[in-house]
This record gives structure tokens, sequence and C-alpha cells, in this order.
């Protein structure tokens, strides 16, 4: 049953497009493109067939789930565009990421590799520039996402981001825990952390 008092009504998953992934990584994508449906979430996504991302839309299709994938013109032979859905081909990655940011209320970050790094960082730096207020939470299945976050708790411990940047996202180990701890961000109301750390 959806939640009625949610505000999220599309959740945009960034995760890897590698078919060679962990068996239990693609697993999850497949349970949390389930989910998705089953809370009629809409689910905003690169628009590929392959990995996590194909995983997760097809799950979320296939369960009756609304389905929106954003794709890069030049990609969509390489990333085998999962056309059965409603699929927008745009002309560049930096198209495809303001498009997938506008459309989404959340953000899910699964395993992936250099460009789900890319994605998710932008996305935290435009969170710490006070630029939005979505909810981002990592599904950090066996500790996946730590070194990441060490690199920047470090960033913090060298005085070159607020400590309240650290309040701005969250972590979970199961699926079953992104959207809860999504609407828990959305009506916390976090603040934005300050744009210049003081002097000491
Ligand atoms: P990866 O984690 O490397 O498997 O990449 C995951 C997804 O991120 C793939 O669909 C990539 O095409 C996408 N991606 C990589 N770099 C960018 C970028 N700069 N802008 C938008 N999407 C990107």
């Amino acid at each position: 049953m959806p939640d009625p008092s949610s505000p999220i009504g599309s959740v945009c998953v960034y995760c890897g497009s590698s078919n060679a992934a962990d068996p239990r990584f693609l697993e999850a994508a497949t349970a949390f493109g389930g989910i998705l449906a089953r809370e009629n979430v809409r689910l905003v996504y690169g628009g590929g067939g392959v990995g996590l991302m194909g995983a997760c839309a097809r799950a979320a299709h296939g369960a009756g789930g609304r389905v929106l994938g954003v794709m890069p013109d030049f990609l969509r032979q390489k990333e085998v565009l999962y056309d059965e859905v409603e699929t927008i081909v745009v002309g560049s990655m930096h198209e495809r990421k303001a498009m997938m940011f506008e459309q989404a209320d959340a953000f899910a970050v699964f395993p992936g590799g250099i460009g789900t790094l890319e994605e998710v960082v932008e996305l935290m730096s435009w969170r710490r520039l006070g630029l939005h207020r979505k909810p981002i939470v990592f599904f950090n299945p066996g500790g996946f996402w730590e070194p990441l976050f060490t690199l920047l708790r470090h960033t913090v411990d060298q005085k070159l981001t607020p400590p309240a940047f650290m309040d701005t996202w969250s972590a979970v180990d199961e699926v079953e825990a992104l959207l809860p701890a999504m609407r828990e961000q959305a009506v916390s109301g976090v603040p934005s952390p300050p744009l210049v750390i003081q002097r000491m």
C-alpha cells in the first residue's frame, strides 16, 4: 500500500552498470525495484538494461511499477537501452544527470563504479551548497561504501567540510530500509551545512 503521508513519489537510483557485479547486489537491486512498484513510487534511473540498473528497472516494470529511464544518445547501445518503459533520450551526461535530479524526490545509492560515484558526489556537493534538500540514502551491503564514508569523515577531520554535512545523508544495509530512511530524512528537516567553515 502506498504511504499517503509520504512526500516521496519518485526515487532516483544510482547504481552500477556492470553485469559482473556480486550477484547479491543484483538481487538487492531487483528487490528494490519490486519494493518501489509495491509502494507506488516511480523509479527514475539511467535507462539501461545492464547491471544493477537493468535489474532494478526490469523488476519495477515487471511488478507493475512506473519507471522513467534517462539515457544519453551515445550510450544507447553500450548500456542496452531498456525501452519497455518510458525513456527520455538526452544529448549528454550532464543533461542526463540534470533530468534524473529534477525528476526525483529522493536518491538511493547502490554499489557502483566510477559513474555511480560521480553521480552521488555531485548530488552530495549540491546538498552541501544548499541547492537542494532531497534525501540521499546509501545501500551499504557488507560495508561496500565505507571507504567513501572514511574519506568524507577525513575531509571533516581536516576542517575542509563542516561536520553538519555528515547529517545530510544516511546509509542502510537492507533494501527494505531505504524508503523508510528517505521518508525520515524528508520529515526531519536537516538543515544545509554552513557554506564556509568557521575559523578556529
Ligand atoms: P558505473 O557505476 O561506472 O557502472 O556507472 C553507473 C552509471 O553512471 C552508468 O549508467 C553510467 O553511464 C553513468 N554515468 C557515468 N558517468 C556519468 C556522468 N558523468 N553523468 C551521468 N551519468 C554517468
